[in-house]
């Protein structure tokens, strides 16, 4: 199951969820792996950074092991002695990537999105395969018990879309949208931590996902750019849950009311505190520190796991999931460092 934690605007407190989720999921599967004895427990959860241009799950993660390999996309190259200036290639590019200046055919590698639609229709077969690096992919494991992997864009790279899809095909759990849940599960969760906004970077991420986790902070900016991500997600065909970051007090606001209107679940209030800000500023981990927060993240785990069961009622999933909610009802996870 792929739950991607989202936000409509930057420093609402994203990576902090992300992170501190995946910690406290896989002390969860650890916990009850006698339970649900699924094949692999060690590589039950995942996390998968997408903030492809800030990327900072490892600074806390801490991964080791880390293996890092180079990320490149397709661009076209045009022989200029097989051309016939016919302006086909120009034509179907809709990014305007390809085109004909002073009957010269001219690339503009930086806009094209490695459709090939230009050497399809070249008629001359003028136009061959070059390629352009993106950034980096990168993977390591952390002492928690699962796997990190997030991408590094190039510095002066404009797209990130193409390398966040190179980040997305590493993701090991099969229970995407874009397959049927009930035929495809592998028990897995995958936490995918997305890029800030609901531009392409965020769309591109969040397509696909099974459930999203929208973190809000309680301001008229925050409601704002809220709505936006939900007006988005909306249009995806994501379900999806809203964290409150930051939140003042347990007394209802703006976001609360919101949320009544369009019916979605407020699913955790994560309280503003000094210390946590302190803590995050250090790169260390809420769950590991405060034992409120622990508590606080135990339950946003368990929300998910109910809202993921009610969504995959006919699924081997659901069994899995629903094993380890009764078993940590009982207070038997979340309790180990
Ligand atoms: S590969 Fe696609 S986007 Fe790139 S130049 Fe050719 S037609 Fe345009
Ligand atoms: S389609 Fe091929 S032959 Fe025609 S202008 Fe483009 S590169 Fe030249």
């Amino acid at each position: 199951m792929i739950v991607t934690v989202a936000s409509g605007k930057g420093g609402t407190g994203k990576t902090t969820v992300a992170v501190n989720l995946a910690v406290t999921a896989a002390e969860a599967i650890r916990a009850t792996q006698l339970v649900i004895a699924p094949e692999n427990p060690e590589n039950f959860v995942e996390l998968i950074d997408c903030d492809v241009e800030e990327p900072n799950a490892h600074l806390f993660v801490k991964p080791q092991n880390v293996v890092k390999q180079e990320i490149s996309t397709m661009v076209p190259a045009v022989d200029m002695a097989l051309c016939t200036l016919c302006e086909e290639c120009e034509k179907i590019c809709r990014f305007s990537a390809i085109t004909m200046i002073a009957k010269k055919i001219m690339i503009f590698p930086e806009m094209c999105h490695s459709c090939k639609g230009c050497s399809m229709v070249c008629p001359t077969g003028a136009i061959k395969e070059s390629s352009r690096v993106l950034g980096s992919l990168l993977t390591g494991q952390s002492s928690h018990g699962f796997n990190l992997t997030w991408g590094e864009l190039r510095v002066g790279e404009a797209m990130s879309p193409p390398l966040i899809k190179q980040v997305k095909k590493t993701i090991t759990c099969r229970s995407g949208r874009g397959n049927s849940i009930s035929e495809d599960i592998n028990n897995k969760l995958s936490i995918v931590d997305a890029p800030p906004g609901t531009s392409c970077p965020a769309v591109t991420t969040l397509r696909s996902s099974d459930f999203a986790l929208l973190v809000a902070e309680e301001t008229p900016f925050g409601l704002n750019d809220l709505a936006l991500t939900v007006e988005a997600l909306k249009k995806l065909g994501v379900p999806m849950g809203i964290v409150i970051n930051r939140a003042d007090s347990e007394q209802k606001g703006i976001i609360d009311d919101y949320a009544e209107k369009e019916n979605i679940e407020i699913m955790q209030r994560v309280p503003f505190s000094r210390e946590a800000a302190k803590i995050c500023s250090k790169g260390l981990l809420l769950v590991n520190e405060l034992p409120e927060m622990k508590q606080c993240f135990k339950e946003l785990y368990l929300k998910i796991v109910s809202r993921i069961t009610q969504n995959a009622k006919e699924s081997k999933y659901k069994k899995t999931f629903t094993k380890t909610a009764t078993s940590s009802s009982d207070n038997s996870i979340v309790g180990r460092s």
